[in-house]
């Protein structure tokens, strides 16, 4: 069986916490025998700092460059409130995605019927909730220039930030929604703002355009403020959602509290395709390092757990070794285990160690 190599960056706070719960389920997938892996470990955000002075090292920058795909747990804290803006925790984190262009960002928003009470919605609104964000990375209102604060001759200020988006940016993440809903239920939904936005006419056009060789998929198109509204109005209407950096940071983040807590939700982000047929991948929860609760043994390992099960699923193509695993995730939750931040009022919740091993359990019981 083939052997991936793949760089673990456990990070701070909680990270290496729900780090060490990911090592587990990679033993039990290897002793299995569903995926093989070679394994390497680096230092990310505050931790490299402290090691090495700087969030990133080029050492741990081309690890990442020669791996299969890199899981990343989490950056920051107080520790390094700080720190130089350069030499910040995130700007770790930002330059592994830019230096590896890590255009598509995958956001999947589950709710598991078990969890369907701890959503801010009600019940019938989300029970059974699967939808995918797809969010652009690396351009638009995040990165274009100019981008500053200049003083006016009256002493105020005036701040500049520019939205850009080429013909090409749009067209690849476009096809990357495209070729996702194909493996789902065939319709994307494209959020822009074009009635207001010259990129947000230069997004509809382009979108429309690559979707004329997906005669199999419908499109929708929608405004992106519409789109927030339907989201708590209506969400299970939508299946795949593309839209744009700045757009698809806040649809995202809505669309996370509809599953009912931020220790739920893994995330991908996604290079080109290579000559080879292969993708630079960084996998890491949505989450932050949640320093409340670090070194306590509270934090919920599911979202770097359901994290490994996209890069199975989009890295390495285990497609059956995925699905074992986040039905040994779903099956381990309607069995009533539940870490704090997911536990109901007068539920006993369990350690971040003892959901990976009901987890595991799962799995081990679900393949043997
Ligand atoms: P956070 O996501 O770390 O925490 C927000 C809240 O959610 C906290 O109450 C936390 O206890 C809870 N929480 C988060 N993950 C959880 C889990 N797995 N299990 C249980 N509870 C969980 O966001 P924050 O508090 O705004 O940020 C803390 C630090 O993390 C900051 O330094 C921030 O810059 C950094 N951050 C990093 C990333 C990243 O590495 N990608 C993302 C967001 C924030």
């Amino acid at each position: 069986m083939t052997s991936y190599k793949l760089l673990l960056l456990p990070g701070d706070g909680i990270g290496p916490e729900v780090m060490a719960e990911v090592e587990k389920v990679i033993d039990a997938l290897d002793a299995l025998g569903l995926a093989h892996f070679e394994i390497e470990r680096d230092l990310v955000g505050g931790s490299a700092i402290d090691a090495h002075g700087k969030p990133l090292t080029d050492e741990a920058l081309a690890r990442a460059d020669a791996a299969d795909a890199i899981l990343l747990g989490a950056v920051g804290g107080p520790k390094w409130a700080d720190v130089a803006y350069e030499i910040r925790p995130e700007a770790g984190l930002l330059r592994l995605r830019k230096d590896l262009g890590l255009f598509a960002n995958l956001r999947p928003a589950i709710c598991y019927p078990a969890l369907a009470d701890a959503s801010a919605l009600k019940r019938e609104l989300v029970e059974g909730l699967d939808i995918m964000i797809v969010r652009e990375l690396t351009g638009g209102v995040y990165f274009g220039e100019p981008k500053e604060i200049t003083t006016l001759p009256d002493g105020s200020k005036r701040a500049v930030d520019t939205q850009v988006y080429t013909t090409a940016e749009i067209e690849r993440i476009a096809h990357v929604a495209f070729d996702l809903a194909r493996k789902r239920s065939g319709r994307v939904a494209s959020a822009e703002k074009h009635n207001v936005m010259k990129s947000g006419v230069l997004w509809k056009e382009v979108v429309t355009r690559v979707h004329s060789e997906y005669g199999d998929v419908s499109l929708e198109h929608v405004l992106a403020d519409n789109c927030a509204m339907q989201l708590v109005r209506r969400p299970k209407q939508y299946d795949v959602l593309v839209t744009d950096n700045l757009f698809g940071d806040v649809l995202s983040d809505v669309a996370a509290m509809l599953t009912g807590s931020l220790g739920m939700l893994p995330s991908a982000s996604l290079g080109a395709v290579d000559a080879k047929g292969s993708r630079k991948a960084l996998y890491e929860p949505v989450h932050g390092s949640a320093p409340d609760i670090a070194g306590k043994g509270y934090a919920n390992p599911i979202a770097m757990i359901g994290s490994l099960a996209m890069c199975l699923r989009y890295s390495f193509g285990l497609g059956e070794a995925a699905d074992l695993l986040d039905a040994a995730v779903t099956r381990t939750l309607a069995s009533g285990a539940r870490t704090r931040d997911i536990a109901a009022e007068g539920v006993t919740p369990i350690s971040t160690a003892e959901m990976g091993d009901a987890i595991i359990r799962e799995l081990t019981h679900a393949a043997g």
